[in-house]
């Protein structure tokens, strides 16, 4: 596929132009001057107001972010780009993936493929895209031509109707592109995970938290308790040194996969269904002690408006935590909320703590595993946080 000989310019604001400058990838609409009638996932050759070209992106008329940069050279070639690009992201994996064979294989803009999302578990690839650009036929067919070559034992579209509906792309459901398989087993940190493309509420595991499991584990011994666990994936590690773990969730298709997951592992693991507030007040109120207590709620902040109500959540539930922490234990305490940066996430660790009389010390301040990297320049990239704290005696 070659670009057309005149591809589209679209011209950007001066703060459009220094925003890209400054290393960053997005252009907002609000910095886009002109672009006239060019469609939906066009590439685009960007330029400021005094016509220098700035580079080449893709172009979203639906999106606030308008554009994405692609490169920052001209591209005659975005076919070989494409398939370049993957095999980029490949090559990085086997540099920094250990001990595992599921993983994010591209992570969008970390990998220079804006809108693009690729996760292996095992011999199923669950491909999702995510903007117009990605979402276009003979964009389609590159990325999966090369995704072939890997020789999955099956391709399966991942579907989020709400993202494809911002987009304004047309309808799709989540199915198989190609082979017949849906599910597998994948083995993280020599733990077994069931993994099932077409059923269930979601599909797929918390692969940003590998690395995270194996590092809770290096702390995991006596009773354990897993809060928000979604499939099992912090108690099925922990079980592996714990002489108890119970885990809590409110979603019962949750549970019922982390049970059959507990059972893949030979586990006896205590699932429970409920709020995790409720229940974390209910069990501190009731003298319950453990020594590892992991917290990974769902992201509280999901707009920089509802941050101080994030936070206050935040506090409450690793106040009730602290509480329930044996002398020595520790706390495993996540955020997924970009909004939440992690100074701030550990200011409320620090207030929970000096609320509840407790010195904290911080063991690891960590984020997601390498194959999700955060992109110093795009730091809306930046979302996940995981402090592991030993309570002092
Ligand atoms: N720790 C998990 C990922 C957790 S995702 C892992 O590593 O795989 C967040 C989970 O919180 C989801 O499974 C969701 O069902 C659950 N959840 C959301 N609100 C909840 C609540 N109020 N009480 C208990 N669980 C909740």
């Amino acid at each position: 596929m070659r670009q057309q000989a005149t591809t589209p310019r679209v011209v950007v604001s001066r703060r459009g132009a220094q925003r890209l400058k400054d290393g960053h990838v997005w252009v907002y609409r609000s910095d886009v001057l002109s672009a006239d009638e060019i469609g939906p996932g066009a590439l685009v050759e960007i330029a400021d107001e005094r016509g220098t070209v700035l580079g080449t992106a893709s172009y979203s008329t639906a999106s606030q972010i308008a554009i994405r940069l692609l490169s920052r050279e001209p591209i005659d070639d975005i076919e070989g780009l494409f398939r370049r690009r993957l095999q980029d992201a490949f090559a990085y994996r086997k540099l920094v993936v250990r001990d595992t064979d599921a993983y994010r294989l591209v992570f969008s803009e970390a990998d220079y493929l804006p809108g693009l999302i690729i996760d292996k578990y095992n011999d199923v690839l669950s491909f999702q895209v995510l903007t117009q650009a990605m979402d276009a036929e003979p964009v389609r067919r590159i990325l999966l031509s090369e995704l072939s070559m890997l020789n999955p034992a099956a391709i399966i579209e991942r579907v989020e109707p709400r993202i494809r509906q911002l987009e304004q792309l047309p309808v799709r459901t989540s199915g198989l592109l190609q082979g017949e398989k849906t599910s597998t087993v994948f083995t993280m940190n020599g733990v077994k995970f069931h993994f099932d493309a077409l059923e269930g509420q979601k599909t797929g595991a918390f692969l940003d938290q590998r690395e995270n499991y194996a590092a809770a584990t290096q702390y995991a011994r006596g009773e354990a308790l897993d809060v928000f666990c979604y499939q099992g994936g912090f108690a099925l590690h922990l079980a592996e040194r714990c002489s108890s773990v119970t885990g809590v969730d409110s979603s019962r298709p949750a549970l019922e996969m982390a049970d059959r997951n507990g059972k893949l592992n030979g586990r006896e693991i205590e699932w429970i269904e409920g709020n995790a507030f409720d229940l974390l007040h209910d069990y501190a109120a009731a003298g319950r002690q453990y020594d590892v207590i992991v917290l990974d709620p769902p992201a509280f902040a999901k707009t920089k408006k509802s941050l101080p109500t994030a936070l206050r959540g935040y506090k409450e539930l690793n106040l009730r935590a602290l509480k329930m922490l044996r002398p020595g234990g520790f706390l495993v305490s996540c955020s997924c909320s970009y909004h939440v940066s992690q100074g701030k996430f550990l200011e409320v660790i620090r207030a929970a703590g000096q609320d509840v009389h407790k010195n904290l010390r911080l063991l690891e301040n960590r984020g997601p595993a390498k194959d999700h990297p955060n992109l110093l320049n795009v730091p809306e990239t930046a979302y996940l946080k995981c402090a592991i704290i030993n309570v002092s005696r």
